[in-house]
């Protein structure tokens, strides 16, 4: 990889080349590394991917030193489970799938992937395990089968539309005329967030990364949208390890787990009935989100402040 080896004027026209094109998060990260502080150690081996069960052990973070964001955070994904996080904004959700896609080392504790420091392996072998289901993915300005073949350069036509299929896109693009031949972006069509989002789950659908992590939109689809990306993030995320940012209701109940973050800290943890038992934090949330879907919104609203 050329990362680290660019000088830094450099930096500022690579950037500017790769916004024309660029997408995502995590196309970004393979061509500018954005935390120059996390580097490969030297000799590092690739990580071994055998089941891609997910630990963080008491781990700690600041962006700042005088301000700590995760103040002891323990929990593991199992294999092929999936884990929600849910919790006020602020909270420190985001950091913890940043922490595991390795943007930054934790500056306590650690992250284990079947086993192995994150700290340990190399990055590109890091992040070609995970895969990212971004809340606002930006695609290239190309053909929505560009944008989709992305996940696997060397798929084949067959396989772009088993992907688009199963992210519960293909019925939208093979309604337009040119299909997956079509311009998406700046000058082409413009997509929707939901299509926006489904075109970025058939791109993870074609990785097929061992790990998802899944950054649900917080903002308000329709009920039909929402379904139908839920049912492409649920086939996604099948026999798959998944950490998921949620913010709906419905990828909520069926976690494995439910972490409840506030300030840095797991306050709540458990299944989606434990925790309404519970009566604490999450029970509040829940219960506002009810409110708020019957009064036709489906986020679920910040709990208040306390
Ligand atoms: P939301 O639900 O609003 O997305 P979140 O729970 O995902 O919130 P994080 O994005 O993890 O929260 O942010 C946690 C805290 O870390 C926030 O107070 C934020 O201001 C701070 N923070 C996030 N990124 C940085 C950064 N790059 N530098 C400094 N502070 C940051």
């Amino acid at each position: 990889l050329m990362q680290l080896s660019i000088p830094l004027n450099f930096i500022g026209f690579v950037y500017r080349e790769i916004r024309q094109g660029l997408t995502d998060i995590e196309a970004m990260v393979d061509l500018i590394d954005v935390a120059p502080e996390v580097q490969d150690k030297p000799g590092a081996p690739a990580l071994s991917v055998a089941h891609g069960s997910v630990t963080f052990e008491d781990v700690h973070f600041h962006y700042d030193p005088d301000r700590e964001i995760l103040k002891g955070v323990s929990f593991t994904v199992p294999a092929g489970a999936t884990v929600a996080i849910v919790g006020p904004s602020g909270a420190g959700k985001s950091t913890i799938s940043r922490l595991l896609f390795r943007f930054y080392d934790v500056t306590g504790g650690r992250i284990l992937i079947d086993g192995q420091d994150l700290r340990e392996v190399t990055q590109a072998s890091l992040r070609a395990a995970i895969g990212i289901v971004p809340q606002d993915t930006v695609l290239f300005n190309d053909t929505i089968g560009y944008n989709i073949r992305y996940g696997r350069p060397s798929a084949s036509e067959a396989e772009v539309e088993a992907a688009a299929r199963s992210a519960q896109i293909a019925h939208f693009v093979e309604g337009l005329p040119k299909r997956y031949q079509t311009e998406v972006g700046e000058r082409g069509l413009k997509l929707s967030g939901g299509e926006k989002q489904r075109v970025a789950i058939a791109r993870t659908i074609l990785k097929a990364p061992p790990i998802l992590i899944l950054d649900e939109a917080t903002s308000a689809l329709d009920t039909r949208t929402e379904q139908e990306i839920q049912s492409a993030l649920d086939r996604v995320a099948e026999n798959r390890t998944a950490l998921v940012i949620a913010h709906r209701l419905s990828t909520v109940v069926d976690a494995d787990e439910i972490l409840v973050l506030d300030g840095g800290r797991i306050v709540e943890r458990g299944r989606h009935g434990d925790l309404v038992a519970l009566g604490g934090l999450y029970a509040e949330m829940w219960e506002r989100q009810r409110e708020a879907q019957e009064a036709g919104s489906i986020e679920i609203p910040d709990p208040p402040i306390r």
